[in-house]
């Protein structure tokens, strides 16, 4: 496995935006926003507020693909990302899509993983997230960790 470093970072956010404009979604980036501020997804604005200065940065995609996930599924927006306020069956529906989205660009990519773990790591895709991990995975039945060409997104793509 090859480490997932900066410029791959950045190779998957541009995929990312690509895939929004694709799906027609409006791309703010917010080139002003502090560090600590979550991107934000506006489903009824049927725009992404992108926060390119988001620490810790491996971070980025995963929060970049939630915030699509959200716009993608129309949820309301009425609180930032990290809030407990936010629904959690939106918020698990929007990592869903998210882990959807990183797995079609390691396929597109024909990058190669051999357990979840190293999946997790590379994609800084965090620990709260590895029940919707499991569920994406799972929902293919010929899925193997290293047939990651078995994935497709329905209906997005
Ligand atoms: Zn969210």
């Amino acid at each position: 496995m090859t480490d997932f470093n900066l410029f791959d970072m950045q190779d998957l956010i541009d995929y990312l935006i690509e895939v929004a404009k694709k799906q027609k979604i409006g791309l703010k980036v917010c080139n002003d926003w502090p560090a600590d501020w979550n991107s934000v997804g506006h489903a009824e604005l049927n725009l992404i507020c992108y926060n390119p200065n988001f620490l810790p940065a491996y971070r980025r995609p995963i929060e970049l693909a939630h915030e699509i996930g959200h716009v993608l599924a129309h949820h309301p927006s009425k609180n930032p990302v990290n809030t407990k306020s936010c629904d959690e069956g939106y918020e698990a529906e929007a990592n869903k899509i998210a882990i959807k989205l990183i797995l079609k660009y390691i396929q597109e990519n024909d990058l190669q993983f051999e357990t979840r773990q190293q999946l997790m790591d590379s994609f800084g895709i965090p620990e709260s997230m590895v029940y919707s991990v499991d569920k994406v995975i799972n929902s293919k039945n010929t899925f193997q960790y290293n047939l990651f060409n078995t994935v497709s997104i329905d209906g997005l793509f």
